[in-house]
């Protein structure tokens, strides 16, 4: 069983990496073989249930790569590796096409003010649809935060083909309830299944397939029996954002450490600590883009973890909900720092604010050296196009994962 069934779970790295070292002796053949199986909240136990932790940094995908190669050999676990790199994949090719998700936006915000479109989006997100898999996903996902990623596939093809609803509000709806809510692997996932992202190719969900994979829990007959691809004008094409690298070996002596919710984790900061640690987190932000109470929480709870855990490191940590930039002017000013360190924040939600709180930074006289994990500043360039061309890429990296030289590094 995994963690996510509606009962509070600790967004701690403890419990994530408790939940990591349950799930690895099954990540080999397995995995392999069970994993589209979805038994329900009550039992996913044939997939990891990592993602959420993933999402906020509590684990990444390096460690998980190398806790299953530590139990399978790579030909065993190869599946459930592909899959961490999914992850990965979708990320650098939302950074490489970052006008997908302003667009997305845009689009959303038209989407949810027309009325002819407000009783079937309100119809299917109070799981009335009469279609019963589709209506106990809508519970499961509203009471859980998660989903299987098979009914996440069944879901979205329902909400694009059945019920013919715009697929952003669909993205919007998951977003809102999921627990591991990732702008890419969201955004590019929904796409994928409406056929925007391979033009042409559409996930269409069938009775047999649910059926077959749910073991008999529904077979729905209501579904669409074709699945024609979305179609959509041209998306503006902005220049990718400029990459961080990954962290440097030689630090600045004195410097801050800021992290956000994107990666909520600690980097080994060896012998040369912060002297001090800004957490900051868009609670309003979340609240105003309609996220539960629970991801909020969720959320919130990861990063007090965290907090926690530098505070018992010894480096005094605050964390801030709003007002990013001036609170971080004066933490610069009370701090006299002239340099600050920070994972870079994917393209999302840090979209709009970021740029204000590096102009706070530049104007309070500091440096900002922002940094990136160091598979995601190999792989990234690489996502441009398809997965299956990013993929060849990966046995290197697993190699790297497996070396010597990079076991524990996680930047
Ligand atoms: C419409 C749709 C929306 C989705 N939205 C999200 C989302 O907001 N956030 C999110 O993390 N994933 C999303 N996914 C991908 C996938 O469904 C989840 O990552 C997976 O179900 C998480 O459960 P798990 O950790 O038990 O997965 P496992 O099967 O145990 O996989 C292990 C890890 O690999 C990664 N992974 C697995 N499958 C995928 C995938 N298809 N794409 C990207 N990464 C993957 C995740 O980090 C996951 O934790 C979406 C998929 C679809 C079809």
């Amino acid at each position: 069983m995994t963690v996510w069934n509606g009962e509070s779970a600790l967004a701690t790295r403890s419990a994530a990496l408790e939940q990591l070292d349950r799930f690895c002796p099954r990540a080999g053949l397995e995995y392999h073989k069970c994993r589209n199986y979805d038994y329900g909240r009550n039992d996913n136990s044939k997939v990891s249930g990592l993602s959420p932790y993933i999402r906020i940094g509590l684990l990444n995908e390096a460690e998980c790569a190398r806790a299953a190669l530590s139990k399978h050999s790579e030909r065993q676990c190869r599946k459930f590796l592909e899959e961490l790199f999914w992850r990965v994949y979708w990320k650098g090719y939302l950074e490489n096409h970052r006008a997908i998700w302003n667009q997305y936006r845009r689009d959303l915000n038209l989407v949810l003010r027309d009325d002819s479109l407000a009783r079937g989006i309100a119809t299917a997100e109070s799981g009335r649809t009469g279609i019963d898999c589709f209506d106990s996903w809508v519970k499961e996902l509203v009471e859980t935060g998660y989903l299987h990623n098979h009914a996440r596939m069944w879901f979205a093809s329902i909400w694009i083909f059945t019920l013919k609803l715009p697929w952003q509000a669909g993205a919007h709806f998951f977003l809102s309830h999921l627990l591991d809510g990732d702008v890419a692997s969201n955004t590019l996932s929904w796409r994928w299944v409406a056929g925007l992202h391979t033009k042409g190719k559409t996930y269409l969900a069938r009775r047999s397939n649910i059926a077959k994979y749910t073991e008999n829990r529904f077979a729905p007959t209501q579904l669409a029996s074709t699945a024609v691809a979305l179609t959509e004008d041209p998306i503006q094409t902005l220049s990718p954002r400029i990459q961080a690298a990954p962290i440097e070996i030689v630090r600045p002596l004195k410097y801050g450490f800021i992290f956000t919710d994107d990666d909520a984790s600690i980097p080994d900061f060896g012998e040369n600590r912060p002297q001090t640690a800004l957490a900051l987190f868009p609670e309003n932000r979340y609240a105003s883009a309609g996220a539960s109470q629970r991801v909020v929480d969720f959320r919130r709870s990861s990063m007090d973890a965290t907090v926690g855990r530098l505070e018992n490191l010894g480096i005094s940590t605050v964390l801030v909900c709003q007002n990013h930039a001036n609170a971080i002017v004066d933490w610069i000013s009370d701090h006299q720092l002239e340099t600050i360190l920070c994972p870079q924040p994917y393209v999302g939600y840090w979209n709009d604010e970021w740029a204000e709180i590096e102009a706070s930074i530049a104007s309070s006289g500091s440096k900002l050296r922002l940094f990136r994990r160091w598979w995601e500043a190999d792989l990234f360039p690489h996502a441009q196009k398809g997965f299956f061309s990013f993929k060849k890429r990966l046995p290197a990296i697993w190699e790297r994962i497996q070396s010597p030289l990079t076991a524990g590094l996680s930047y």
